[in-house]
């Protein structure tokens, strides 16, 4: 057990929830950094889920405000910060590049500014994405593998990487930053393609629904499990140096293959209820990202054990037991 303190950003999102369960489980104290809302409550859904929302410490904050940011850091003192808020749905990000910009993008310059000035020894986390690599450059992406934003949040993501990678460089902060692909659960947001296909099948299975509208199913995504890649952020914040780390599991599946999965999970046919809709593809596309996480196994010792078909049928059946629940 340590008596460590945690900040993180995000809390309120699917990463933030499971991170701050595996640093209580550690005994951290954790800070929650919580943009206001006239909606109270909602904004803990996912912290109830996991039954750990009286656990965690809630503070006011938004990463657009360096002054109220620099406040929580200068007030908790803590020894590790996991900035994981962002505006982190790509679609969004071309219905509104500038609001992404700021908040993806220099959202992390004022997180690095706060830790610098008030507490420069804290060690340093970013939530980067495989979005980066968009056109990509190689067949495998690694640390090694040049980017290629594809979207207004690619581009401000690859903003935060570079800046997080600047700080370490400029002035020696213990900055590392996670190049993480694709990570889903029960926890994921709905509008993310892997939750909407399990929370249909569910609603068609429980006779809720009966059609699923989707866009490119011929894109293909590196999918792994949200429980194993905060595990990873936490392993690169224990290492002697700090470095940045592709968290993948390896191999690549269509969008195609993943909905059949969760649709055979419950029995049913997808062909009988998918509709190709125009409104859900995007001006641009990744058509593919697949990573290479040979040096997070290699230097952390670090490794996914949760494959994309449990996974899937995870989310299925937390979806059912979701709409029975409502019932
Ligand atoms: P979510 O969308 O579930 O969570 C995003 C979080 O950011 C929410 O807590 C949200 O708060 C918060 N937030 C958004 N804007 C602000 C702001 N201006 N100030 C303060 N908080 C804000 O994302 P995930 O948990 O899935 O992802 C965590 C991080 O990892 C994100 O940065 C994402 O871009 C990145 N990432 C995710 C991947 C994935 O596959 N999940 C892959 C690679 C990177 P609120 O609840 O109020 O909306
Ligand atoms: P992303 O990789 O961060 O953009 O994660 P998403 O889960 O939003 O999308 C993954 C892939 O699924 C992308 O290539 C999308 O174009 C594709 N996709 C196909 N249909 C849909 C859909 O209906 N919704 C979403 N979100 N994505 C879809």
């Amino acid at each position: 057990m340590t008596n460590k303190c945690a900040v993180i950003t995000g809390i309120t999102g699917q990463d933030g929830a499971y991170l701050a369960q595996l640093l209580l489980d550690k005994g951290y104290k954790v800070v929650g950094v919580v943009r206001r809302s006239s909606h109270f409550g909602v904004a803990t859904h996912r912290l109830d889920w996991l039954k750990i929302a009286d656990r965690v410490e809630l503070v006011d904050g938004d990463l657009l405000d360096l002054g109220g940011l620099s406040r929580i850091i200068r007030e908790h003192q803590p020894d590790e910060v996991y900035n994981l808020a962002a505006q982190s749905f790509v679609k969004t990000s071309w219905a509104q590049p500038s609001l992404t910009a700021q908040a993806t993008g220099v959202g992390v310059v004022n997180m690095l500014e706060a830790v610098r000035a008030e507490a420069p020894d804290a060690r340093f986390y970013q939530a980067s994405s495989s979005e980066m690599y968009g056109l990509i450059q190689e067949a495998e992406q690694s640390e090694a593998t040049p980017f290629y934003p594809r979207s207004p949040y690619a581009v401000a993501k690859l903003m935060g990487h570079w800046m997080t990678v600047n700080y370490r460089e400029s002035f020696g902060m213990f900055a590392c930053s996670g190049i993480l692909f694709n990570h889903e659960s029960p926890l994921r947001g709905l509008e993310f393609v892997t939750r909407k296909v399990t929370d249909a099948a569910a609603r068609i299975h429980l006779g809720l629904a009966d059609e699923l509208a989707m866009g490119n199913i011929d894109a293909k995504r590196d999918w792994g499990h949200a429980r194993d890649y905060v595990r990873a952020m936490w392993m690169m914040l224990q290492h002697d140096t700090p470095d940045d780390y592709v968290v993948a599991t390896g191999r690549t599946v269509t969008v195609r293959d993943m909905v059949n999965v969760a649709f055979s999970h419950v029995g049913l046919d997808p062909e009988k209820y998918l509709r190709i809709d125009p409104q859900f593809f995007r001006p641009a596309e990744v058509d593919v990202l697949l990573g290479n996480p040979d040096k997070a196994r290699r230097v952390l010792g670090w490794e996914a054990t949760t494959t994309m078909e449990d996974m899937i049928r995870e989310m299925v059946d937390a979806d059912i037991a979701r709409h029975n629940t409502v019932r």
